[in-house]
């Protein structure tokens, strides 16, 4: 997957605003924010989608749920709450297919989502 846009972002050949990092997992700030705080937290290992995922995966998405949680405390956001998506294929919204959660905090979100 050497063409991908969020693999090259681990490879450190496209620049990004890194707020996390680990062998597994990569969190950055999106270049196009929808909130104060809007990151995307990525495994290193490249998975197109949700669709893709199987259970072997599992400890991996725990893991990046579990890292979007401690963002969004760390940025004190925990209490106030926070919003955190998988958008997958187009009617979802998905441009990037690179398993991506987004983690949104810092004003109020509707539901339903639009
Ligand atoms: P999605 O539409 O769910 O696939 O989300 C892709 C996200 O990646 C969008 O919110 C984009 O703003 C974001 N994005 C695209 N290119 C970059 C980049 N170079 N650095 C950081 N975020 C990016
Ligand atoms: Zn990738």
């Amino acid at each position: 997957m050497s063409d991908c846009l969020f693999c090259r972002i681990i490879r450190k050949e496209i620049p990004a605003s890194i707020v996390y990092e680990d062998d597994r997992l990569l969190a950055f700030n999106d270049i196009n924010p929808q909130a104060p705080l809007h990151a995307l937290v990525i495994p290193k290992r490249h998975i197109d989608s949700l669709n893709a995922l199987t259970a072997e995966d599992d400890g991996l998405v725990g893991e990046m749920i579990r890292r979007a949680a401690a963002i969004a405390r760390d940025k004190g956001f925990g209490d106030r709450g926070f919003r955190s998506v998988f958008n997958t294929n187009a009617e979802a919204g998905q441009t990037v297919f690179h398993i991506h959660l987004h983690l949104l905090a810092g004003r109020g979100f509707t539901w339903p989502p639009g």
